[in-house]
């Protein structure tokens, strides 16, 4: 086992817990928030992680490049409800569920930590919504939810982070996408 990848991978999910707690306060999820990927700290997650560390990409990538498949990803998003991943179920007459309210802003505070972790000095306020319209799943998303996120990463885009990501605003959004036809 390498030390250096061993503290290095440890510091990456320690850092992005951290990121993702804080946006989670801003959003009012904060218990989701302090629980977030905590999967990440068992075995069958960690150990793939330092072994792939690499410092800019995500192990889970490198993995399934050299592997064709990811255990750890495979384990992790059966776990945390803020993936969408979590409710793909192809065999359901509802293929696609709805994601509740609290696990959707969970993923959207996942999502911004994400890239704002990847780029440190050339974030900017686009980003969000340029990697949310590249995502490979992009037809299989929910469409309310689809709906909802590409208003929260526009609004992203126009008035940043701090304007968007707060209690009131994300609730008045899933109230208008979501919960309208409920
Ligand atoms: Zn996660």
């Amino acid at each position: 086992m390498n030390i250096k990848k061993f503290f290095g991978h440890l510091n990456t999910v320690n850092k992005h817990r951290f990121l993702v707690f804080k946006l989670s306060i801003k959003a009012g999820i904060p218990i989701r928030g302090f629980l977030h990927d905590l999967s990440k700290y068992s075995p069958v997650e960690f150990f793939e992680g330092v072994k792939y560390y690499d410092g800019s990409v995500s192990p889970i990538k490198i993995c399934k490049c050299e592997n064709g498949y990811s255990k750890a990803w495979l384990h992790h998003k059966g776990r945390n409800k803020h993936h969408f991943e979590y409710w793909y179920d192809f065999n359901s007459p509802v293929k696609t569920p709805i994601i509740p309210y609290k696990y959707l802003v969970e993923l959207i505070c996942d999502n911004i930590a994400a890239s704002l972790t990847y780029h440190k000095n050339d974030w900017n306020p686009n980003l969000q919504l340029n990697y949310f319209k590249n995502r490979k799943d992009l037809e299989y998303i929910n469409e309310d939810i689809k709906k909802l996120l590409i208003e929260v990463y526009t609004e992203i885009s126009k008035k940043g982070i701090n304007e968007v990501i707060n209690k009131q605003n994300l609730k008045k959004l899933y109230k208008k996408y979501v919960e309208k036809n409920r």
